[in-house]
């Protein structure tokens, strides 16, 4: 009990006499004081209000610690302006060994972690990386640019190399054989016409034992731009057989898939007749228009029979389905 009276009692001379109580100098004493008091409790509640919001900050406890060694030596201010008019020098000396303390330990802290802190990125380092990471970014997302335009191209190449005969650059048979069936999906719902040719080369086994294998390939070449220049844009053309090709003539009736095969027929012939020979053939056509209860295998069916029936009644002719 007799040393907390001890160290509470401010019975010792004030500090004032030692300033012989002049104006000037207690302004000076006081006023440096109070300033320093006010901003060394200022910085404190900054540096805790910092820690408080970033709590993702490595050294918040080091913060803190700058915080308490501020506060104590604030403390030592305050108790410094009391002390011009009391004598409370104990606390005073109290207040100055706990400022010392903490700021011992904290100082230690500080150097003990210089190292860790220096190795610390600068603000202008991390700027640099940031804009490193920015560039790569934006080459990958050109090089993945460039990379899918190259996948694009290539689906479109493996697209057509699936969908296309490699010697004629027609249709192959799975191709054609989905546009039929896609036309007549359209047929039916919009009960439109829908006519097919299906051609066949006469004798053309004969050109191969002939002329050659190579020769029959240039003949198959040659009726197959000929078949093309002669139909509608509207219209699909596809290999499906050796030499066998099947068209497609959407909105077409009967009739005129007749007329059509026959004006493709007489230029075969009429070019036969012109050519060295050896690279033309004739051809026999059957035209079927398909008919409300068809299926594909039976549109298909009918058109092959009529073909059958053209090669039966002497080649190089078009006959029509008789069902129509
Ligand atoms: P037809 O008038 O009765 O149709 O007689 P054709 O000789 O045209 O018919 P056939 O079915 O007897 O012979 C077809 C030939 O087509 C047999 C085959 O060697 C040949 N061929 C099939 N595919 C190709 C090919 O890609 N290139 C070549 N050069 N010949 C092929
Ligand atoms: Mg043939
Ligand atoms: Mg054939």
């Amino acid at each position: 009990m007799d040393i907390i009276k001890e160290i509470f009692n401010g019975n010792f001379m004030p500090h004032g006499h030692c300033l012989l109580w002049r104006g000037d100098l207690l302004f000076l004493h006081v006023g440096g004081d109070v300033l320093t008091f006010t901003a060394y409790m200022l910085i404190p509640i900054a540096l805790v209000k910092l820690v408080k919001s970033r709590d993702d900050f490595r050294f918040n406890w080091l913060f803190l610690m700058f915080a308490g060694f501020i506060f104590f030596c604030g403390a030592t201010h305050l108790v410094g302006i009391i002390n011009i008019w009391n004598g409370y020098y104990y606390i005073h000396g109290i207040i100055k060994i706990m400022t010392g303390i903490i700021s011992m330990v904290t100082a230690a802290m500080l150097w003990h972690l210089l190292p860790e802190a220096i190795s610390f990125p600068s603000r202008r380092q991390l700027q640099q990386k940031i804009t490193e990471l920015q560039q790569a970014e934006k080459q990958l997302e050109e090089s993945n640019q460039r990379l899918e335009a190259e996948v694009k191209k290539r689906t479109a190449q493996l697209e057509k190399i699936a969908t296309t005969d490699e010697l004629t650059g027609l249709y192959n048979r799975r191709e054609i054989m989905r546009i039929l069936d896609v036309e007549i999906s359209r047929v039916s719902r919009q009960q439109t016409a829908l006519s097919i040719m299906m051609l066949d080369l006469d004798h053309f086994k004969a050109i191969n034992d002939q002329y050659g294998h190579q020769t029959g390939d240039v003949t198959l070449q040659n009726t197959a731009a000929c078949i093309s220049q002669g139909i509608r844009k509207t219209d699909s053309i596809g290999r499906i057989g050796g030499e066998e090709f099947l068209i497609i003539m959407p909105d077409t009736t009967i009739e005129s898939a007749y007329d059509h095969a026959d004006r493709i027929r007489q230029t075969l012939a009429v070019q036969k007749a012109a050519d060295t020979a050896e690279q033309r053939c004739t051809a026999s056509i059957g035209v079927a228009q398909f008919l409300q209860d068809d299926t594909l295998q039976s549109f298909i069916q009918r058109a092959d029979e009529t073909l059958y029936r053209a090669k039966a009644e002497g080649r190089n002719r078009v006959c029509r389905s008789l069902s129509e």
